[in-house]
């Protein structure tokens, strides 16, 4: 009885502080936009197979039709895998929701060193997973920064071994999504002078700032865009604002130099949403066919994270004002207001203020037509 009570409180209380959320107007405006079109892509999520009823549950109360999940990635905030085994365990999984979820592959690298064909088999592994159901290949960061080859060498990026890949990917006509490198500080000192000292201080072991461990954050782009500049086929979503949300104008530059590439805007409107909104929203618009909408939005089996920050349970109504500062980002010119992610710094965001027909590209339209959705009954 007593466990019930408590439980009832616990419902209660969590109703009640919804209900003062969910009032649009005076000092909660950031719940006032809906996103344009009613319906959304997260075309950057992560859900392992025991979450997907509570993924659900989270997308169907804030306008999210479908998601990606990008990459092949199971189990809880410590402990991961990734490669074959997590892919078809995802796949698996998704069956019944076909319409809602789709999964992309992911190498388990580590193979390298222990099958000593992997280069010649990898390009079948890719087509046997497009196949069976993948959507298309995504590299985590470790391609660039971590991964190695059977001499101990850093595996570039380009490296000519993993041409074959991209050459599958092109026949199978499927996605290839980069994650490469991480945000710029990151890459420098942990000295006070680093904006992201805190952080890096409290986790020095995500810092890449270390010459002779890891290459420069600019080298691996390019690494990466040279892949994208041969391979001119393949449609490749580059994640987090192609990896460089601090300079939007390189990334518009990337954008008209590379038709083929497709930034997703997962986790990083902290940084775009710190610069001059005129410029992002230009760029933004200039090149309304090719942004994709994301979140980073996780849910391991422990836990969730959205987009970056403690792996932690979420309430309703702090879900709502995650996924509603994104509409209000991209949809309103308010000020000075709180961005999604604030692990990633204190500052404070503008919206850009984008048109209901670029939002709904951004939302909607890239998406759908570079996964081929319609081919699934996406609706
Ligand atoms: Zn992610």
């Amino acid at each position: 009885m007593r466990r019930d009570f408590l439980k009832k409180t616990g419902t209660g209380m969590a109703a009640a502080s919804l209900a003062s959320l969910g009032g649009c107007g005076p000092g909660h405006q950031e719940l006032c936009t809906k996103p344009a079109g009613g319906r959304v892509i997260d075309v950057h999520c992560h859900v392992v197979p025991e979450r997907y009823q509570d993924a659900l549950k989270v997308m169907d109360d804030n306008f999210i039709r479908y998601g990606v999940i990008i990459g092949s990635l199971v189990g809880t905030d410590a402990k991961m895998i990734t490669g074959d085994q997590a892919f078809y365990q995802l796949l698996e999984g998704i069956r019944p929701y076909r319409q809602r979820l789709g999964v992309m592959y992911s190498f388990d690298w580590s193979l390298i060193q222990t099958e000593p064909d992997f280069f010649n088999t990898a390009p079948d592994r890719l087509e046997k997973a497009v196949t069976a159901g993948g959507l298309g290949v995504k590299s985590f960061k470790d391609l660039g920064l971590e991964v190695k080859d059977k001499d101990g060498k850093l595996l570039p990026i380009d490296d000519p071994r993993l041409f074959p890949v991209w050459e599958r990917a092109e026949k199978l006509g499927c996605v290839v999504a980069f994650h490469t490198g991480d945000p710029k500080p990151f890459f420098e000192p942990i000295t006070p002078e680093n904006e992201r000292y805190e952080e890096l201080h409290l986790h020095p072991e995500w810092s890449f700032a270390d010459p002779a461990k890891y290459p420069k954050r600019d080298v691996i782009l390019e690494q990466r865009n040279n892949v994208i500049r041969k391979f001119k086929n393949v449609k490749f979503q580059c994640v987090h604002v192609a990896n460089k949300p601090e300079e939007i104008k390189t990334v518009a530059a990337w954008l008209e130099e590379m038709p083929n590439l497709y930034p997703d805007v997962a986790a990083r409107l902290g940084e775009i949403g710190r610069l001059p909104a005129a410029e992002v929203h230009d760029v933004f618009t200039r090149f309304s066919d090719r942004f994709m909408f994301g979140t980073d939005r996780a849910w391991w089996g422990d836990c969730g994270v959205q987009g970056a920050g403690p792996c932690k349970p979420f309430t309703a109504a702090e879900d709502k004002w995650f996924y509603n500062t994104h509409w209000r980002y991209f949809q309103t010119t308010d000020q000075q207001f709180d961005h999604p992610t604030p692990v990633q710094g204190k500052w404070k965001i503008n919206g850009i203020g984008l048109s209901e027909a670029a939002a709904k590209k951004l939302y909607w339209d890239n998406a759908y037509k570079l996964y081929k959705l319609d081919k699934l009954g996406v609706a």
